[in-house]
């Protein structure tokens, strides 16, 4: 496998994603640097994490934790990979990754039953090919060995992309948009409801609402990334993106 990928590397050099740097053997997808400078949010290690606390009041959660703040062109970098430009992969290397540090610095996934996938429309997911919710709830399993329920919430309203409206606006837009298929496939359980990013939480909220229409259900909440509660300005301006960093959006 090693030489396969060092004569890949030769022929195709494999890039940071972050940086563009050439990736050595053993690095995947961003560079040891970049990873080190992921700003972190380490809210596993608080006792009530501040992502925990954004929820109360809106929906019983249990606990939330977030891998990184999403608070620069980096990170957006990162993100925009795995929702517009085709590599749901970085999503599961990335989520694989937190799911073992958070397994040998906390306790957070005791009693966790299963994982589910914050879902996408099916409209939106045909023009994507793929949820990526649903990769990083495949590494979280891959390392901690959670099965994933399917299909036990669905979403029925295909919500416009809400990076350009304001915190209220986003939450009226978000009311009864999912729809809770399969209460008793998570019935009785602490299931870990799982997004890529959260800004205002709204979108979340309303899918655990939902969620927890199930008979005594717990939730919890993981994400890859927390973005400040104001939405982070867009890099080149305010006119709707078509394209970033030059390359084109899928939708
Ligand atoms: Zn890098």
């Amino acid at each position: 496998m090693g030489i396969v990928r060092d004569m890949a590397d030769l022929l195709m050099p494999r890039r940071c994603l972050m940086c563009g740097r050439r990736l050595t053997g053993q690095e995947e997808y961003a560079c040891a640097t970049c990873l080190m400078h992921l700003p972190l949010t380490e809210y596993h290690k608080q006792e009530h994490s501040h992502l925990e606390k954004r929820f109360w009041g809106l929906f019983p959660v249990e606990k939330a934790v977030a891998m990184f703040h999403h608070d620069g062109e980096w990170t957006r970098r990162l993100i925009y990979h795995i929702k517009y430009w085709g590599h749901p992969d970085v999503a599961t290397f990335l989520a694989r990754t937190y799911a073992k540090e958070l397994m040998e610095g906390s306790s957070f996934f005791e009693g966790i039953d299963t994982l589910v996938p914050l879902p996408l429309h099916w409209r939106r997911q045909l023009s994507r090919h793929y949820n990526q919710s649903h990769y990083i709830a495949l590494g979280i399993k891959q390392a901690t060995g959670i099965p994933i329920a399917k299909h036990v919430v669905k979403r029925v309203k295909n919500n416009p992309s809400q990076t350009r409206k304001k915190g209220l606006e986003r939450r009226e837009n978000v009311e009864g948009i999912f729809r809770l298929m399969h209460p008793e496939r998570i019935a009785g359980k602490h299931i870990l409801l799982i997004d890529d990013v959260v800004t205002t939480g709204a979108t979340l909220t309303s899918c655990a609402q939902e969620l927890a229409k199930a008979p005594d259900v717990r939730i919890s909440i993981l994400t890859l990334a927390a973005a400040a509660q104001t939405p982070i300005p867009a890099l080149q301006n305010d006119t709707p993106e078509t394209s970033v960093f030059g390359v084109p959006l899928m939708e």
